[in-house]
This record gives C-alpha cells, structure tokens and sequence, in this order.
C-alpha cells in the first residue's frame, strides 16, 4: 500500500471550511481509535477495530465494530462512532481514525467511504495498526466520483414524493 502524505490541515481546498487537526488532536484521535477497538464485539472473525471520529466541534466519539450471528447484520467501527457522533447532534466530520489489529495499516470499507462522505466529503482519514505503520490520506482519494447529497437535485427527490 503507497504511503501518502498530506498536507496536516484540512479545509484548504474544501468549501465546508473544516477546521485544522492540530498534531495533539491527531495523537487524542489515534489514542480513541486504539482504545475503541478493546470494546469491539467480535467474537467470530476476531478482528476487533476501533475507530474514532473527530467533528467540527473539536469532540470525538469512537466505535466499534458490531458482528453478528448473521454475518451480514455486522457493523464496522467507523460507522458505529459516525452514529454515536450524529445521534449526540453532531454533523460535520473532520477526522476519522481507523485501528486495525494488523501488521499493517487498512483502509475504511466501501460502504464506510460512502458514510464517511456524507458527513465529510473533505476529511481526514489515517489508518494505524499495531505496528508504526500508518496511512494517510483524505476521502475524495478513496472515494473519488462519489454519489452524495449533490446527485439528489431537488427537482428528482420531488418526482419520488407521493402525490396529493
Ligand atoms: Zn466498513
């Protein structure tokens, strides 16, 4: 996996005007991310993840992941803390923080990119695991030409709308 360095802040090029991640900011992120991942529930694949969300309040909520006895039904950790953060009235994403138990650092899950991006087109999105490995990156690089709230033009969302 290529190693990519951005530029440490963020909203310079983005229109949601987000505000910086300060390199303390990103150490308390990467921590809560570490530290979700001990309260995963995964008793089937084992491979507990943590992840943390910083909003543009400054306030991080974390997560993990959720299986289930229906494969299908599991949840990862990035959109377990993206729901605890948007339930607590948060809805501006600057920075996620994915932990994996792996020798190397892994990127969100398609469905994930997707719910990153409709909470934070721009953000943040690093990548650690055991060891020193890291990733870095932000999310139009992982989810470049992506379907979001600009594709729902209020003219169609009005054609779906029941009539009378
Ligand atoms: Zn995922």
């Amino acid at each position: 996996m290529a190693k990519l360095h951005h530029p440490h802040t963020v909203g310079m090029t983005s229109k949601m005007k987000l505000h910086p991640v300060g390199a303390a900011t990103r150490r308390k992120l990467e921590k809560a991310a570490r530290n979700a991942a001990k309260r995963a529930y995964a008793p089937y694949s084992r491979f507990r993840v943590g992840a943390a969300v910083l909003m543009n309040s400054g306030r991080i909520f974390t997560g993990g992941n959720v299986e289930n006895a229906s494969y299908g039904l599991c949840l990862c950790a990035e959109r377990a803390a993206i729901a605890a953060a948007v339930s607590a009235g948060e809805r501006l994403l600057r920075a996620v923080a994915i932990f994996t138990p792996t020798p190397v650092p892994t990127s969100p899950c398609g469905a994930c990119r997707q719910v990153i991006g409709e909470f934070g087109r721009d953000a943040l999105v690093i990548s650690i695991c055991e060891s020193k490995g890291r990733f870095e990156t932000r999310l139009p690089e992982l989810l470049p030409e992506s379907f979001g709230a600009k594709n729902l033009a209020r003219r169609q969302r009005k054609a779906v709308r029941p009539r009378g």
